[in-house]
């Protein structure tokens, strides 16, 4: 077994190939994921395995590098902050802290909106939930309201606030104060509204879900209700936020307002950083003492999210997401005639499924094999998240690879199994 043996200090010239970093993850590293392969190098649409194998990235860190890998603007503030100023708490003032915040106050919609900056998607929500939290606790409400098949993290008030039970089974006792209705079913959230409820928390597309959007009157309806019952209505925009759906924020596709929502995966190209954006109403809920977050909204993970927000204004990125978008499921439905196994196709902008008719984790080998990321979601679904700067030929390259994986996978289905 190849070990490290820290020659000259050069951590990070690896020169093993992908079989060998599997086998040291085997030994060194829990086993949470299940990943195939190790990725060395990475540039727009293209990565790298350690066996120097090309892939064409429809997944993007999951809906994370969305100016695409190593993006010379964002590559450029990160070096030049990292040499500047990395990290000073927030006992001080840093100007990238306000700099930042109101480049997504604006682009919210939210007028008289402030940030608080945390580090992920998870750390997000469960800002809102706090929020939530403390904004009714006056009253003697503190439920949270949220979705069936929803995804909210994996901390303990994120996986209970998570409508599926495969992420809380065998975490119990879960801690109190959520309740669940169905996505998509005014009345199921209406009927689940109780004395206690303080806040309904959704996403506008559900991201690990199904790539399920919201349908226009069931968001209208969710803000109807929540200014009938006085509750906070908290938008999760951590998958569907920043760009993906060809809106900065999946919400404003419905022509409505959260009273908060949260960011992270897509706000940093990488660089790990995590947000909640509240609107007047809870801008100045938080006092000194309610929250904090030692490494919020550094100068560093600041610097990468401006970079990322400045390039994504600046190469067009939320129109060719429409764009692409479009382009990308018109060429999947053609698809869909031709197998099947493929049911449907469904999305928002580049936050794209194909729905399958039986479970499509070999369909994902399959694809690898041709070349493209992409992954499963729910069984059923091959999500794709291409980077928001993904080029028509690039779109249609994707297309080409999809019909070769279909085309091997329909193959393998018709053959007799082995026999035996
Ligand atoms: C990924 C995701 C999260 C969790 O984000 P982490 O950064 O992994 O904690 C929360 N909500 C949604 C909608 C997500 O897609």
């Amino acid at each position: 077994m190849s070990r490290i043996d820290n020659a000259g200090g050069k951590l990070f010239c690896s020169r093993m190939n992908n079989e060998q970093i599997i086998e040291w993850y085997r030994q060194f590293v829990m086993t949470t994921y299940a990943p195939s392969i190790s990725l060395v190098r990475g540039r727009g649409a293209r990565v790298w395995d350690a066996d120097g194998r090309e892939y064409l990235d429809f997944l993007a860190g999951i809906a994370v590098t969305g100016v695409g890998h190593c993006h010379p603007a964002v590559t450029k503030a990160i070096r030049q902050q990292a040499g500047r100023l990395v990290h000073v708490s927030n006992l001080f003032y840093n100007e990238n802290q306000p700099r930042l915040a109101q480049a997504l106050v604006e682009r919210s919609g939210l007028a008289g909106g402030k940030c608080f900056f945390c580090n992920s998607g998870a750390e997000a929500n469960e800002g809102l939930i706090k929020l939530g939290r403390l904004w009714g606790h006056d009253q003697g409400r503190y439920e949270i309201l949220t979705m069936r098949n929803s995804f909210h993290g994996r901390t303990l008030a994120t996986l209970t606030a998570t409508g599926q039970d495969k992420v809380q089974k065998g975490f119990e006792p879960l801690p109190a104060g959520f309740a669940y209705a169905d996505f998509n079913n005014l009345a199921s959230v209406r009927a689940a509204v109780t004395d206690k409820t303080s806040a309904i928390l959704t996403e506008a597309v559900q991201g690990e879900g199904g790539i399920l959007a919201a349908d226009p009157d069931f968001m209208l309806g969710l803000r109807a209700l929540c200014d009938e019952k006085n509750l906070l209505l908290l938008c999760d925009e951590v998958q569907c936020g920043m760009g993906r759906t060809g809106r900065w924020f999946g919400y404003q596709h419905y022509g409505v307002q959260p009273d908060a929502f949260s960011l992270a995966k897509g706000l940093g190209n990488g660089y790990p950083i995590g947000a909640v954006v509240a609107g007047p109403k809870l801008a100045n809920l938080f006092q000194p003492g309610h929250h904090a977050s030692t490494f919020g909204g550094t100068p560093l993970a600041c610097a990468a999210a401006l970079a990322t927000i400045e390039t994504l204004d600046a190469e067009g990125c939320l129109e060719n997401a429409v764009k692409m978008g479009a382009l990308f499921v018109e060429r999947l439905q053609r698809l869909a005639k031709k197998y099947p196994f493929i049911l449907s196709v469904r999305g928002k902008g580049l936050m794209i499924a194909m729905v399958c008719d039986r479970p499509c984790k070999e369909l994902e080998h399959l694809l690898r094999q041709q070349g493209l990321l992409a992954l499963t979601t729910n069984n059923f679904l091959m999500r794709f998240l291409p980077p928001l700067n993904i080029k028509a030929p690039q779109v249609r390259r994707a297309v080409r690879m999809v019909d070769a994986a279909c085309a091997a996978w329909l193959a393998k289905l018709a053959a007799p199994p082995p026999a035996g």
